[in-house]
Order: C-alpha cells, then sequence, then structure tokens
C-alpha cells in the first residue's frame, strides 16, 4: 500500500531496547526506570480496582484526578487552573500531543519545531497535512537560536512546538527563552504545544519554567505532561494536558476520538497519590543523584560531555576517539561491551551524525555502576 509515511520505520527506542535485550546488554537506550515505582501506588490501583471502579471514565479525567493536577500545577508554578475545563487526562503525553496538533493543524499549515525533536512531533503534524519546519538548536549546548526562529515564522504558521527540559540533550528553557517566543508570537495567531513531560526532572538548583507561568503563553499553549515519567511508570501511559478554555474545547474533540478516556483505576490510583506533594517535590534531588553518579563516572571514561541540565538523559561525543558514526557505535558498544544507548542522529531531521550518544540514568544505581565500568573499556 501506499504509506502515509514512507520515511518512518520502527522507532530506534524499540530496535535499541529489542538488541539490549538479545545481547544481555545493560538498556540505557529507551527513556524508562529499571527499578519499580513506589508499592504504594500499586497498592492503590488495585484498592481501586477492587472497588469496582473498572468501568470507562469520563471522557476528560475522573473529578478528583483533574483537581489534584490544578493543585499540584498551583503548588509548583503558581498558576490557577479550572480542573473542569481546563485539564484533560489521556493516555500518555504522546496521546497529547498527538491530540493537541490534530486539534489545531489544517492543510498546509507550517509547525516550528526544534531540530533536533522527539521523534514523535513530526510524524503528527505530516498525518494532519501540516508541514514541518526545523529550526536548528545550537550546539553543543542545544539552545535555542530566536533569530532563527524569527526567520522561519511565516504567514501559514500555525503552531509552534516546544520541549523543556529537552529530550535528548537535557537543555531547560530560561525566562528569557518564555519572553523572547512571547514577543514573537503575540501579535500573531500562532499556538504552542509544550511538551513538559521531564518536568520534574531539573537539575544543581534550575528551575523548570512552565509555558503555563507566562502570561502571554498560558493563553496559547497545550501543556503535555506524564505521569509516567513523573511516578516512573512508564508502562501506564497516562498523562495530561493543560491548556485554556477554548483550546481544551477543541483538543476534547480529539481526544474523544483517540482512545476517548484512560484506565480508570489508574486515575484513582494516581489522585490519591498526588495528595502528597513531597512524591513529586523530591524527584529533581532523587534524579540529581543518579546524574551525578553518572557523570562522575563518565569522568573515567574517554567520552567528553557536559552534566544535563534536565531529564534523565546524559549525552556524551565521542567525535575525538572514532570516525564510526553513532548507530554503528550504539549498536557496537551494545554487542562487544553490553552497554546499550541511543545515537541522537535518529532525533535529526536530516539524520545526520553528530557523533553523539545518549545514555539513559534512570537506572539502579548498581546497573550504572557496572555500566560505566564497561564503558572505561572502550575503543
Ligand atoms: N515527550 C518526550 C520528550 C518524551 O521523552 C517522551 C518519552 N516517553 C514522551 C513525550 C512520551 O510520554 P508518554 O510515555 O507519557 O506518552
Ligand atoms: N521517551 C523515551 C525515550 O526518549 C521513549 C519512549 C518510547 O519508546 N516511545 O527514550
Amino acid at each position: 500500500i501506499s504509506s502515509k509515511l514512507p520515511q518512518v520505520g520502527t522507532t530506534i527506542f524499540t530496535t535499541m531496547s529489542k538488541l539490549a535485550s538479545d545481547c544481555g546488554a545493560i538498556n540505557l537506550s529507551q527513556g524508562f526506570p529499571g527499578f519499580d515505582c513506589d508499592p504504594v501506588l500499586v497498592d492503590l490501583v488495585t484498592k481501586h480496582m477492587k472497588a469496582g471502579l473498572n468501568q470507562y471514565a469520563p471522557m476528560s479525567g475522573v473529578p478528583i484526578l483533574r483537581e489534584q493536577i490544578a493543585v499540584k500545577t498551583k503548588l509548583v508554578y503558581g498558576v490557577d487552573l479550572n480542573s473542569e475545563t481546563e485539564v484533560t487526562v489521556v493516555s500518555g503525553a504522546t496521546e497529547a500531543i498527538y491530540a493537541a496538533v490534530t486539534a489545531v493543524v489544517k492543510q498546509g499549515d507550517e509547525v516550528i519545531l526544534f531540530d533536533p525533536a522527539y521523534d514523535c512531533y513530526a510524524p503528527a503534524i505530516e498525518l494532519n497535512g501540516g508541514v514541518p519546519v526545523f529550526v536548528p538548536l545550537e550546539l553543543p549546548d542545544f539552545s535555542v537560536n530566536w533569530e532563527n526562529v524569527k526567520s522561519s515564522i511565516s504567514d501559514k504558521t500555525r503552531l509552534i512546538m516546544i520541549n523543556t527540559p529537552h529530550n535528548p540533550s537535557g537543555y531547560v528553557w530560561t525566562q528569557e527563552d518564555l519572553d523572547t517566543l512571547a514577543e514573537l508570537i503575540q501579535d500573531r495567531d500562532i499556538l504552542i504545544v509544550s511538551d513538559e513531560v521531564y518536568e520534574h526532572i531539573t537539575f544543581d538548583g534550575r528551575e523548570h519554567l512552565s509555558l503555563l507561568t507566562h502570561p502571554i503563553l498560558r493563553e496559547r499553549t497545550f501543556v503535555c505532561g506524564s505521569f509516567g515519567k513523573t511516578f516512573h511508570v512508564t508502562g501506564w501511559k497516562i498523562g495530561y494536558c493543560l491548556a485554556p478554555l477554548k483550546l481544551t474545547e477543541e483538543f476534547r474533540k480529539i481526544h474523544q476520538f483517540l482512545t476517548f478516556s484512560t484506565a480508570t483505576p489508574l486515575q484513582y490510583a494516581l489522585a490519591d497519590y498526588l495528595s502528597e506533594p513531597f512524591r513529586y517535590l523530591t524527584l529533581p534531588d532523587f534524579y540529581q543523584k543518579k546524574r551525578d553518579l553518572f557523570c562522575d563516572g563518565l569522568k573515567n571514561t574517554p567520552f567528553k560531555f557536559t552534566p544535563a541540565q534536565g531529564s534523565f538523559f546524559q549525552m556524551v561525543s565521542y567525535a575525538h576517539l572514532s570516525q564510526e558514526s553513532d548507530y554503528d557505535l550504539a549498536v557496537r558498544l551494545t554487542k562487544e561491551i553490553g552497554v546499550a544507548s541511543i545515537p541522537i542522529s535518529v532525533f535529526f531531521s536530516d539524520k545526520k551524525d553528530h557523533k553523539i550518544l545518549r545514555f539513559c540514568f534512570a537506572k539502579d544505581d548498581p546497573d550504572l555502576m557496572k555500566a560505566l565500568g564497561k564503558l572505561q573499556n572502550i575503543k
């Protein structure tokens, strides 16, 4: 058949996780915790399942979970949300991103996205008849070049897609980034999708600045979040979309036909769990220790790196060591030394090799140490 996504194959995350498993390698490729979630959370799900909460949830999410998300948003960002009209529970941030793009992008609309970008953005745009317009991030820190953004905006620009903290680089947007974006779009008919799935994973005292905190951006943004990242349950596929009433109305029109609603007992369990803020407020510290442990160990390997500002990924460069492509090196390290990573070329629109690998450090400390030991021996 004639493919609607001719350039797309199986995602690199599936490929590398399978290779890691086939080779018995330590899997630092696909981004998911190598440890279990809090058993309290599992008990809560069981409790609600046993209580018979096993039928369809309301389309927009169970009210108590929407309220708890609003409470968290107030506590963390100081922003008031109407949980009835501005919060929607979805089946993972991936759904939120797809539904938001589908809600607003029409045939021929241009959508600005940063290059490199997480893999689900461009296909969502293309399947809706939109035209992705890539703006390269500035290496080595992957910050935004605002002059390039400005010159990429046209009369057809409908949407800009943001990701902070950024996957794969960990770059965290600054207040200046937010202000500049607001200035650029305030007199234009441009909306924003802000992927903030790593909102609670920032380091060295850095604060995640949600686009919700900016009065101009808030009015035009779909903020996409994921409980998978925050509570170590990526397999639950549950997240949320926060957006003003008018945007939420359009968002829900799509969400109701994509998935209609999200697993009921998970929603009640997360609502209970969110009632103790320390459970998400302690996350930066938890991951800071892992990032520090991983970066300390990396110093004994031949890689070059700058510690990530946020997310649970650490990039390393190896151009001084080898001319191998990042894909070839990632595969070879998996097979030969038993550590799997992600070649970051896959995140670039032109798939160009930058000789950078991405490691996920959301793993148990002994596994991280073992992987670091192996990486010391690379040639
Ligand atoms: N956005 C980014 C930047 C991600 O890294 C991920 C990875 N899981 C997602 C979205 C998807 O989140 P979810 O699993 O909740 O769909
Ligand atoms: N977000 C994860 C990563 O970047 C992957 C999630 C997935 O496999 N779709 O590694």
